[in-house]
């Protein structure tokens, strides 16, 4: 398959003139309403057609009055005349009747004093809403109401709502996009024996049908259409990035059976079944030629160090280096460490290296040596160790920890300096979704260690309002006194204008003056320099403060065993992937722990939080999350803002299963994407932005 862009080829096929007309060229859109468009990013003929509602209004379920149930109803009736006053309490009230052949109800509205005089007397609406006992009578309260217009077919209708900004209505936004879609000139843009193979609607029925849709049967069609074309574009991306990193060469490492077996058994412990997988699976990738581009995913302390270690052994007993990187030098430290202390099993324990920046200059010259030299095997470090500045001898393998996704732009310029592709493991306590690991993260080949760590107790999780955190610090206090340490993660650094939640400096102030005054406290956030970082970090590591008050920037990666209490302050502002990553700061012990979920909103706590404190499955979690906040909110998916999904849904396992199908036969089909401009264009986005980093 190719995805070329040249500039000329790309115009050739390129949307018309048409499409790219300015939107004054729109019947009721002078020059102000058009800039008051371009505010919300709508430019175009085409951006106008590609900005779907963000809901319908359902007209389509019309019930006579005398027959309307208590619950959502939909009448057609005429407005009669009404009162619009304020109550004594301050709000604003409009009463009017609604009047059908079989009956009369009465219409109020709340705080939209507007009202009254928006609607025309006598003409028939469209009226859907709650209709319930509300002061004392049966109505219908705050309707939406759509005016019938005598000029189309009166048949009932499901009506869009669209994003609105202060000047532009979703109503004007309407009456534009009809136009807009009459104007649109639109050639299907996926192949055609894909649409008929997956019964896929016309893209232009499509678009018709998702703005103004039939019925609700069509505007499925319209959804599914849209959105296996969205998730195409992913999955192409990503299989795409898998073809051109099997096009790359990386040094093939022997399997010595001898090496693995003798390491395996001096280990203190037997490994567990999924380490053992996983392993086999590390092994025979870099057998081959083929770099192998792997993520091992399993919860802290499941051993995945081990597993990197094994890795490192095997690819130096074949002579090649390894590079071992972790996103901070206090965890560059613990697995140098670490790695030093497995690798005795290997008897390759004198081959670990440390190169971080805290070294002094000499320090670094010799390990710079050695690194070039060849007799540092294994060196561990930050992502630092990939800079131009350190020159390898022979790089074989590069362990990439808690960095999330390697990026093909990094990989690209790898192979750039070194003219070859070293194998690429990435390791991650976070859990993904499944759907998510056949779409975005589809080129890579996953490992899972779903084993539970040994000894792991079961972390004691409860939410409490704001009004109870001198409870929930009298807790804390308690396990201080017992010698445990403690952290406190907050959504802010600091105080803001337009939030209610406590800051971190805020809590920091209040924990010395009041609930855990004597106590030695520390505050730790991203806006401090990154040696001021490491020592507030060490020093908690040391017990030389008892409560560390921080941000997010905890999150991963740091082990303190003494550690056994986690406070989350404004909780609802944590999605449930990252509320789960700060859980698991504590409860790596035989102690039992303890995490205090504190919210600031008065409402009853979502079902988010809910499932936080009943489930302490991180896979559980990640897919729930996915589901109800989309994979922007994921962690690690910082950049998929512009993922850009505007109708699917990656928790749809179905759609995905049918997609990736697809795109196997697009792929075995060689199908020439430069006649599918916008697939092609939503391709190259995403092969892009699917590399996080
Ligand atoms: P991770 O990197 O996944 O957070 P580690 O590799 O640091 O976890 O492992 C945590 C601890 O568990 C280490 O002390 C390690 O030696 C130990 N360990 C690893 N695998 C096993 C096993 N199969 N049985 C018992 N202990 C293990
Ligand atoms: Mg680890």
């Amino acid at each position: 398959m190719h995805v070329r862009s040249s500039p000329r080829e790309y115009s050739r096929y390129n949307t018309t003139y048409m499409n790219t007309q300015s939107l004054v060229e729109l019947k009721g859109i002078g020059e102000k309403i058009a800039t008051q468009l371009q505010a919300m990013g709508l430019r175009t003929v085409y951006d106008l057609v590609w900005n779907f509602p963000r809901a319908y209004d359902d007209y389509s379920n019309v019930v006579p009055i005398a027959q309307i149930t208590p619950g959502k109803v939909t009448i057609r009736a005429k407005l009669s005349s009404g009162v619009s006053r304020y109550s004594r309490k301050g709000l604003h009230m409009t009463q009017v009747l609604a009047t059908d052949p079989t009956g009369s109800v009465t219409i109020l509205w709340f705080n939209q004093p507007y009202r009254l005089t928006s609607i025309e007397q006598g003409t028939e609406y469209y009226i859907s809403g709650e209709f319930s006992l509300k002061a004392t009578r049966l109505s219908i309260t705050n309707p939406s109401i759509e005016k019938i217009d005598a000029k189309k077919n009166h048949t009932a209708k499901i009506v869009p709502i669209y994003r609105e900004s202060k000047q532009i209505s979703s109503r004007q936004l309407r009456v534009f996009i009809e136009q807009a879609l009459n104007k649109y000139v639109c050639s299907e843009s996926l192949p055609l024996w894909l649409v008929e193979h997956y019964r896929l609607i016309p893209l232009k029925t499509a678009l018709q049908e998702l703005h103004f849709p039939t019925d609700a049967e069509h505007l499925d069609a319209a959804k599914r259409r849209i959105a296996f074309e969205e998730v195409l574009a992913l999955v192409l991306a990503s299989e795409l990035n898998r073809l051109e990193n099997q096009k790359l060469t990386a040094k093939s490492v022997a399997f010595k059976q001898d090496a693995a077996q003798a390491f395996v058994a001096e280990l203190p412990f037997t490994l567990s079944d999924d380490q053992k997988r996983a392993i086999w699976s590390i092994y025979k990738d870099i057998e081959q030629t083929t770099p192998m581009n792997r993520l091992l995913e399993g919860d802290v302390g499941s051993g995945k160090t081990v597993i990197a270690a094994m890795a490192a052994l095997m690819v130096v007993e074949a002579g090649y280096q390894v590079a071992i990187m972790a996103p901070t030098e206090i965890l560059a430290r613990q697995h140098y460490k670490t790695l030093q202390n497995v690798l005795q099993y290997g008897k390759h324990a004198e081959l670990v290296h440390m190169l971080i920046g805290a070294l002094t200059p000499k320090q670094k010259t010799a390990v710079q040596e050695k690194i070039k030299n060849g007799s540092a095997g294994i060196i561990v470090g930050t992502q630092a160790l990939l800079s131009p500045k350190v020159a390898f001898h022979d790089l074989g393998l590069v362990v990439i920890d808690e960095q999330h996704r390697f990026g093909v732009e990094q990989r690209r310029l790898l192979q750039e300096r070194l003219g070859y592709m070293p194998h690429i493991l990435t390791m991650t306590a976070t859990p993904i979704p499944r759907t998510l690991a056949l779409t975005v993260y589809g080129e890579l080949d996953v490992s899972q260690i779903k084993t539970k760590p040994k000894g792991r107790k079961p972390i004691t999780t409860e939410l409490f309002p704001s009004e109870a955190r001198v409870e929930v610090y009298r807790r804390v206090a308690t396990q201080l006194e017992q010698g445990r340490q403690a952290y406190v993660v907050c959504p802010l650094i600091t105080d803001s204008d337009t939030l209610a939640v406590r800051s971190a400096e805020t809590i920091y102030q209040e924990l010395q003056k009041t609930y855990l005054k004597g106590r030695k406290i520390a505050l730790l956030h991203g806006k401090m320099k990154p040696i001021e970082k490491e020592q507030i970090m060490q020093q908690y590591l040391n017990g030389e403060s008892e409560v560390l008050v921080s941000t997010t920037v905890i999150e991963v990666g740091v082990d303190v065993p003494n550690a056994t209490v986690m406070v989350i302050e404004g909780a609802e502002r944590f999605g449930l992937a990252q509320l789960h990553q700060l859980r698991g700061r504590v409860g790596r012990s035989d102690l039992n722990s303890f995490c205090y979920v504190i919210t600031t909103t008065n409402d009853a706590p979502g079902k988010r939080l809910r499932a936080f404190t009943t489930s302490q499955d991180g896979f559980k979690l990640a897919e729930l999350d996915l589901e109800l906040r989309g994979p922007g909110a994921l962690y690690g998916l910082r950049q998929s803002g512009e993922l850009d999904l505007k109708i699917a849904r990656l928790s749809d396992l179905t759609l995905i299963a049918e997609v990736r199908e697809a795109a196997k036969l697009c792929i075995k089909k060689n199908e020439n994407m430069i006649q599918y401009p916008q697939l092609q264009k939503h391709i190259k986005k995403a092969q892009i932005i699917t590399h996080f980093n």
